[in-house]
């Protein structure tokens, strides 16, 4: 594969930007190459600046349920961007949002939106404290909400992959309310209750995980920790930021059967634009200002190009009553090829896939279903693996600690293609 414009175009934007990108998850350096620029995308498809066409399974990390330059989207904010980009005041559309959203996952009685999942995350924490008048907050090894000071505490994501899950430049002060406890491991969340449970705000999690690959909850974890925050009065924050609209049409709380006081939502309500969302109880929303005493504000929240690339995309999701099926049938279809690949080639993997989500961890252990056995992949099989993967046009996550998606774009020949190249791959490796 030439990549010499791409290598090109790193080198010069290295010179002023640090890094040379704009979010760590885009730089390729955990997998040993450099970040491919991209020239444009259409559904499934993704195209470098050499001209390189790739099948694409990271969907800008999760937004493009529809893929790429989906008409209707395109459409929508097409006809929005003529009337003007922004005005500093209500339009209808964040109604027709707010809505919408109500209605397909009912938990969320009022909603507020934001610009970004970290400020989802960041002003929902600040909600429950202002609410609870508590100041400490559970959050899990391994999950990532964003890079808000409070959540960058053994977070996951570009913070996982680059070594750095505790940041610096986070305060002492801050630190020390985040209290954190292991994926599936509720004997974890059950001490931290009983040791700190009048001082505890919330309990945020991403409900399956997206962000140190994916791993489902155990039933009996999810329950325990819905059963603990009840009782002890903090308020249960679901991160829906991946998984909303992505898992089924009401999100991992719909999947799950378990209901959270607040969700967090982005990526995919923004239809490929910059947006996040908070909401849920009505009587803990309320608290907001205007209407209550906790302050967050924005001058470009609910922007009219959001919310028309955004509800475009529900709506396309809603007219379509086989959507998530159809999307099922698509990942069970990779999902079992992937894992009958790994089966002949020997090599030791495991492959977690819910929904349209998956990773393919590279471990000897026989189920991924917590962080410590995330950390036990095999990292540089992970790089040579994904680096063969983009010379045969198909790209993935480059990180082992990231989830790959499936879109409503990729055909099944497109799933076959991957497939094969898999296989071949697979077959290379373990020479
Ligand atoms: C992506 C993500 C975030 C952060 O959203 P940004 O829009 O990148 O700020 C937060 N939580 C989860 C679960 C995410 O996947």
């Amino acid at each position: 594969m030439r990549t010499e414009k791409s290598i090109e175009a790193f080198n010069r934007a290295l010179k002023s930007i640090p890094g040379g990108v704009n979010s760590p998850a885009r730089a390729f350096k955990s997998v040993g190459s450099n970040p491919l620029f991209i020239e444009k995308a259409d559904g499934s498809a993704i195209y470098d600046i050499d001209g390189n066409e790739f099948i694409d399974y990271v969907g800008s990390w999760g937004p493009m349920i529809l893929g790429h330059a989906h008409p209707e989207v395109v459409k929508a904010v097409r006809e929005t961007a003529g009337s003007g980009t922004s005005y500093g005041a209500p339009t209808i559309l964040e109604t027709q949002m707010a809505e919408l959203i109500g209605e397909m996952i009912p938990s969320v009685e009022s909603v507020r939106m934001v610009n970004s999942g970290t400020e989802a995350t960041m002003s929902a924490l600040r909600l429950a404290r202002g609410f609870t008048g508590r100041d400490m907050v559970i959050k899990f090894e391994g999950c990532y909400h964003g890079h808000g000071d409070s959540f960058l505490i053994k977070a996951g994501s570009g913070a996982l992959t680059h070594g750095e899950p505790d940041s610096p430049g986070i305060t002492k002060g801050t630190a020390k309310d985040t209290l954190t406890a292991g994926f599936n491991d509720t004997g974890s969340v059950e001490n931290l209750f009983t040791m700190h449970g009048d001082k505890i705000a919330a309990v945020i999690i991403e409900p399956v995980t997206g962000n140190m690959g994916v791993i489902e909850p155990d039933r009996e974890f999810i329950q325990t920790i819905r059963t603990l925050c009840t009782w002890y009065g903090a308020i249960l924050i679901f991160d829906e930021v991946m998984t909303g609209f992505r898992l089924a049409k009401g999100g991992a709380q719909e999947l799950l059967g378990i209901t959270p006081d607040l969700t967090t939502l982005g990526k995919i309500i923004g239809g490929g634009l910059p947006v996040g969302a908070y909401g849920g109880r009505k009587d803990i929303m309320d608290s907001l200002s205007p209407s209550g005493p906790v302050y967050q504000a924005g001058t470009l929240s609910g922007n009219p190009l959001a919310m028309a690339a955004g509800i475009a995309t529900l709506q396309t999701i809603n007219s379509n009553g086989e959507f998530y099926n159809e999307l099922e049938k698509k990942s069970a279809l990779l999902e079992k090829g992937l894992c009958e690949n790994l089966h002949k080639s020997g090599i030791p993997a495991v492959v977690n896939r819910v929904g349209s989500m998956f990773t393919i961890f590279f471990t000897s252990e026989k189920k991924v279903s917590a962080y410590k056995d995330v950390m036990t992949c095999d990292t540089e099989m992970f790089a040579r693996f994904i680096n063969l993967l983009l010379d045969e046009g198909v790209y993935m996550a480059p990180s082992q600690f990231e989830a790959c998606f499936v879109s409503s774009a990729h055909s099944e020949s497109d799933i076959r293609y991957t497939i094969d190249k898999c296989q071949k791959i697979l077959d290379r490796l373990k020479e």
